[in-house]
Order: structure tokens, then C-alpha cells, then sequence
């Protein structure tokens, strides 16, 4: 079967805008805001998952163990977690979904194991001081299915007409289909995955390729990324695929299903050249790799799982028909991977760069430049219902493509504001300040006022916090 019915994460459509506003001093307001109409989202509001991720650990590490079987959908994990205790910690509370426990030990002892709606509990011998370093041993197995969300089923999925092969897509919430783990986009982690999968079969995921090894049961491929990542953001594929190996300005794989070799290695042929263009707008590129693995599946979206972005069949034409969307998914590896989100509010900090980004390939490779692009999309926008405050949209709205656009037209809005120079000043240094590490849109709305050293409400309040559609102040 192609085409699973993963994920319904709109693509980022070209609409665009412009103009203008007014002009109301946002760094205190973005601080003080109650969530109210026109006023920046509170700090610390509700949060969009509030079954998912726990406050009482942070994670250093997730060593994955995994062996899967594609003719029994089953796969065997260990998972290894390194965490500290951010509390005295009676129970440890992972998120896990449908997958059974087995053994469970903390720093080396058995530890007591109870499931309760998605989580899996474990109960050390002692309790867990908070500071106190630990680590977490949890033995696992089953058949992974999705998680079901609002936007469709998120996380591990079976691809290929003879299901032998397997994806991740988990953004937003996706993750405990195939790992205990602490499922908040802030707890971010190193990652080392060692995936069994038969002969003739390949594995891919996060990160550099340490050892690929002959084991009794078949070929176990090792990679460690030192990351930080998300949960979201991990990823394994397994199956039949042809890889290739790029490079300049990192190592950049492609992996695809070989009856689309010619067409993948055309439409994401010139990835390179895009990582060089970001480098030069964003700064240096944060990981050790990229890639781009094309599965045997229809996808509703791309995802821009962290160093190796996911694309369905339906992305790749041998026309380059989906390019944009391949630029997207790099420039989330700056904003969105790199720079994280410290909650699924501030999702256009994500979706509006990397859209933006878009606008910007469209520009180096001699099409529409961003202000075109920008104007076209405000008309779209400006035909289309105004009802969404994109900084805290809610999470139905989570991937609404208004986010994505109306968040690219914010950016533009600035850059008409300020100039290039200034402008392309505040994104190299919002990568620079809070590489690894999450934000929210306060932070960003601070940041970019520092850099240009003035009050930016007036331009960038309007696009994000009211409902009604600004216009471009210039042009
Ligand atoms: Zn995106």
C-alpha cells in the first residue's frame, strides 16, 4: 500500500502580504501577556499536550537498542536513558504508547513498572534526589502503530507495498509509538540508536554512521547523534533503499526507494547548494550531517526529522515540482531543530522561518524573490477567514498554513522594516544565541529588538498577536 494516512500537516502554501501596523512596544507586553485578544500569550500558559513530557527529570541521553522484524510488524527495544531529577523523585513518569514493558531497572537496580494512559511509571528503590543524575534500563517490545492526534497518526508507520519497510514522522507527539521517552519538544537529549534489521535491509537514523556490523539475526547499523534533540525529532527508517553520499558544506546522504533513484537524486540534488545558501543567510550549519531519506509511502507532508528529513513518494516527480518544500525542511534544521521550541505555542518561530526560507531559495535560484512572494501571499491571506493569532494559534490550528505564511509575512514585515542587513543580522544571531537550546516568541521579539535597538511592536505585533491581517508598512 502507498499512501498511509500519516499526518495532515498542511504544506506550506505560497501566499503573501504585506504592510504595515502600528506599533505598540512588545518587549513587555510579550512578557507580561495574558492570552487575551491582541495581547502576547502568557508565560507558562496551557500547554497544547498536557498528557505528554514530565517536569520531574531532564534527559541526557536515550541509547536505543532496536531490533525489528518487518514479516511480524515486531519490534525488540532496550531503551538506556540517561536523565537528572529535577525533583525528589518517588517515580519516574515516561511516555510510551501501546508498546508492552518487560524488565525495568534504575541505576542498576529492578525498578517497579506501572502503566497508566500512555505512561509508563517506574518506581526506583529509593527515591531520586533532585539534582541526582540516574540511569533508566527498560526492556520493550510489540508492534508500533502510530498515535493518533488531531492531525492524523504521528510517529512509527509501516511503508512499502509489502510493509517491509518502516518511517518515523512523529511531530508533534508522535515519539512513545517507538520509545519511552520524555515526549516535550524542550527536554532535549544526545541519541544513539543500534538497529537490527534483516540482511538485504538498510537502516538509517539521526546522525553519523558508527559501525555496521554482521549480527546472528541480521545487520545491526549503529549511529550516534550528539544532538541536542527533540523526541519529535528522532527518527529510524528501515527497509530496501539505495543511498547516496554527498557532500559540502557537511556529509549529505540521500536514501530513496530504488524504482525512484533517477527522481530522488534529481529533486534533491541540490541540497548542497541550499545548506550553502543558508549558511551564508543563517550562519554555520549546527549538525554534523544532513540527508534526506524518500520513503516507500505517500506522505501529507514532509518532516524535518533532526540531520535526515523524511519525503514521501509523492514528493519526488524528477521535476523538482516539490523544491521548495526540500529547502523548508533544511531551514528547520536551523529554526525549528537547532533553535526549539520551549512549546508548541510558539510554533511559527518553526513555520514562519522556515517558510521564509522558501522565499528566499525561490529568490537564489532566479524565481519569485520574497517580496513578490510576500505580496502574493497577503492576498491570499487577505481572501482567507482572519481568526487565528498565529504566536499561540492553539492546538487545532497547530499546522493551519496561516502559520506558516502569516509567520513568513511577519518576518518580511521586518526585514522591510529594518533593512537586509539588519535584518539578516537578527536571524544569524537568534541562531547564534540559542543554538541547542528552545525559545519562545517573547525571547524572539527581545532578541530582535536588541539587535536593531529600537521598539519593533509596532511591526511585528500586529502580525503576530492580532487577528486581523496587517498590511506592509512599505511598498
Ligand atoms: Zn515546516
Amino acid at each position: 500500500m502507498r499512501g498511509l494516512s500519516l499526518r495532515a500537516r498542511f504544506p506550506c502554501s505560497r501566499r503573501s502580504l504585506l504592510t504595515a501596523a502600528a506599533v505598540v512596544p512588545l518587549t513587555a507586553a510579550a512578557a507580561a501577556g495574558d492570552g487575551a485578544a491582541g495581547q502576547p500569550p502568557a508565560a507558562g500558559g496551557q500547554r497544547y499536550f498536557p498528557r505528554h513530557g514530565s517536569y520531574g527529570h531532564r534527559t541526557l541521553a536515550y541509547d536505543l537498542r532496536l531490533a525489528y522484524d518487518p514479516d511480524r510488524a515486531w519490534l525488540d527495544g532496550h531503551a538506556r536513558i540517561r536523565a537528572v531529577a529535577n525533583d525528589t523523585l518517588g517515580r519516574v513518569e515516561l511516555d510510551l504508547a501501546r508498546l508492552k514493558v518487560g524488565e525495568a531497572r534504575v541505576d542498576g537496580e529492578p525498578a517497579a513498572v506501572h502503566r497508566r494512559d500512555g505512561k509508563v511509571l517506574l518506581g526506583p528503590a529509593r527515591p531520586l534526589a533532585a539534582g541526582q543524575p540516574f540511569v533508566m534500563d527498560i526492556a520493550y517490545a510489540g508492534r508500533p502503530k502510530p498515535v493518533s492526534t488531531p492531525f492524523g497518526g504521528v510517529g512509527w508507520d509501516r511503508t512499502g507495498d509489502d510493509h517491509d519497510g518502516t518511517l518515523v514522522a512523529s511531530q508533534p507527539v508522535g515519539a512513545p509509538s517507538w520509545f519511552p521517552c520524555n515526549d516535550r519538544p524542550d527536554d532535549k537529549a544526545a541519541y544513539t540508536f543500534a538497529v537490527t534489521v534483516p540482511r538485504g535491509h538498510h537502516a538509517l537514523a539521526n546522525g553519523t554512521l558508527r559501525e555496521r556490523q554482521e549480527v546472528e539475526d541480521g545487520v545491526r547499523w549503529t549511529y550516534h547523534h550528539p544532538g541536542p534533540m527533540a523526541t519529535y525529532l528522532a527518527a529510524v527508517y528501515t527497509g530496501r533503499f539505495g543511498v547516496d553520499d554527498l557532500s559540502a558544506p557537511v556529509p549529505v546522504r540521500i536514501a530513496y526507494p530504488a524504482d525512484l533513484a533517477e527522481e530522488a537524486r534529481y529533486d534533491l540534488g541540490r541540497q548542497p547548494e541550499m545548506l550553502r545558501l543558508f549558511t551564508g543567510l543563517f550562519g554555520e550549519y549546527p549538525f554534523e550531517s544532513y540527508g534526506a531519506v524518500v520513503v516507500d509511502a505517500d506522505l501529507a507532508a514532509p518532516v524535518e526529522n533532526q540531520t535526515l528529513s523524511v519525503f514521501g513518494r509523492n514528493h519526488v516527480d524528477g521535476q523538482r515540482s516539490w523544491e521548495t518544500l526540500v529547502a523548508h525542511e533544511i531551514a528547520h534544521q536551523w529554526f525549528g531543530n537547532s533553535v526549539g521550541l520551549a512549546d508548541w505555542r510558539h510554533i511559527w518561530l518553526n513555520e514562519g522561518f522556515a517558510t521564509y526560507a522558501e522565499w528566499l531559495w525561490s529568490e537564489h535560484i532566479g524565481e519569485d524573490g520574497a517580496e513578490v512572494l510576500a505580496r502574493r501571499a497577503w492576498l491570499d491571506l487577505s481572501a482567507r477567514r482572519q481568526n487565528l493569532r498565529i504566536a499561540d494559534p492553539g492546538r487545532r490550528h497547530l499546522f493551519d498554513d496561516r502559520v506558516y505564511v502569516r509567520g513568513a509575512c511577519a518576518l518580511h514585515a521586518l526585514r522591510l522594516a529594518v533593512g537586509d542587513e539588519c535584518f539578516f543580522r537578527v536571524l544569524r544571531s537568534w541562531h547564534a544565541v540559542h543554538r541547542g537550546g528552545c525559545a519562545d516568541t517573547a525571547a524572539f521579539l527581545a532578541h530582535a529588538e536588541r539587535v536593531v535597538g529600537r521598539p519593533l511592536g509596532t511591526v511585528l505585533q500586529p502580525w503576530l498577536f492580532e487577528r486581523s491581517l496587517p498590511r506592509f508598512d512599505v511598498g
